[in-house]
């Protein structure tokens, strides 16, 4: 029977640490981080998370500023916003939650966010960071949380075949760069893998990472495997659940994240993280 990896409490324990970093930049300083929030219409899912992330400020000792606009805004405003923030010294790390509505170029808005204030790790500049190893840049926060959650099972990730599911430039890619980056061999699947299943049953860790449910069963998974699921969906009742059918996979695995409670807490600590990397880079 695999164990489950109690995402919860290790971002709890990760904020914990944090905390103390965030009370000494505080003293050493003489003003707390301030990360600036924008939020675009009205999305429910995306207002939990604004509102998850702003909690997270307060619990560390961060203060953040919440910016609700309404979908009829116009992409001129947004981007003065963003230019706005970009120039006031006083705020460290600027995130714009994603998706934004489909009248909004959010490609060029991201493009616009300060690299030093882009505490979501998505800027071209960022990735490119990531790509060349250069340890100064802000990394995805998701991407950095599953190697987070993967290392706290204690496994060592060199040679070990890593099979991401889902090459997005906010999950997918980055994270196999992170798992490359600490020697694993990986393989990236898509939309377009012909017999995903075949990758899938090869993988000491599998990271999935595309947005459905029960994409991955039982029998695509190899016995013993670490199973990362990144997914959020709802099932057929409304309960949120992840990519990976939970239940079955579970007696194969040796480690499991369960959704919710799994990368979900650790992707809003890592964002903590990068805004005490961002702050101490802002002073
Ligand atoms: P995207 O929609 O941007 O990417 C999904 C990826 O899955 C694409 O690369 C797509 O391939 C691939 N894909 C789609 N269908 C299949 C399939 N049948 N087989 C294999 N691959 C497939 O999603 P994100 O990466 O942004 O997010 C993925 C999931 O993770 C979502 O459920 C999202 O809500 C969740 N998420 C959770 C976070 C958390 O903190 N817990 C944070 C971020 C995301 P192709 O490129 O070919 O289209």
């Amino acid at each position: 029977m695999g164990k489950i990896i109690d995402g919860k409490a290790i971002a709890s324990a990760w904020q914990e640490k944090l905390k103390e970093q965030f009370a000494y930049f505080a003293i050493t300083v003489g003003r707390k981080p301030k990360l600036a929030v924008i939020m675009v219409g009205e999305d429910p899912a995306s207002a939990i998370y604004v509102r998850n992330k702003i909690r997270a400020c307060e619990a560390v000792g961060v203060t953040s500023e919440a910016y609700k606009l309404a979908d009829s805004v116009e992409q001129s405003y947004l981007e003065d916003l963003v230019k706005k923030l970009n120039n006031d010294r006083a705020v460290d790390g600027i995130l714009v939650q994603l998706p934004l509505p489909p009248a909004f170029n959010a490609k060029k808005i991201i493009t616009l966010i300060d690299p030093k204030k882009d505490v979501d790790g998505f800027s071209a500049k960022n990735l490119g960071s990531l790509l060349l190893d250069d340890k100064k840049g802000l990394y995805s926060c998701t991407p950095l949380g599953i190697i987070q959650l993967i290392l706290s099972t204690g496994t060592d990730l060199t040679g070990k075949h890593a099979v991401v599911v889902g090459r997005s430039n906010e999950v997918g890619k980055p994270v196999a760069l992170m798992l490359l980056q600490h020697n694993a061999t990986v393989t990236i699947c898509h939309s377009k893998t012909k017999d995903l299943a075949s990758f899938t049953r090869e993988a000491d860790v599998l990271v999935v990472a595309v947005g459905q449910k029960k994409l991955i069963t039982a029998d695509m998974v190899k016995e013993g495997a670490i199973v990362i699921d990144v997914g959020i969906n709802r099932d057929e009742n409304g309960k949120l659940c992840g990519d990976v059918d939970f239940e079955a996979v579970l007696p194969k695995a040796s480690f499991i994240t369960p959704v919710p409670g799994g990368v979900g807490p650790m992707t809003i600590a890592m964002l903590m993280a990068n805004t005490l990397k961002a702050a101490k880079g802002n002073v």
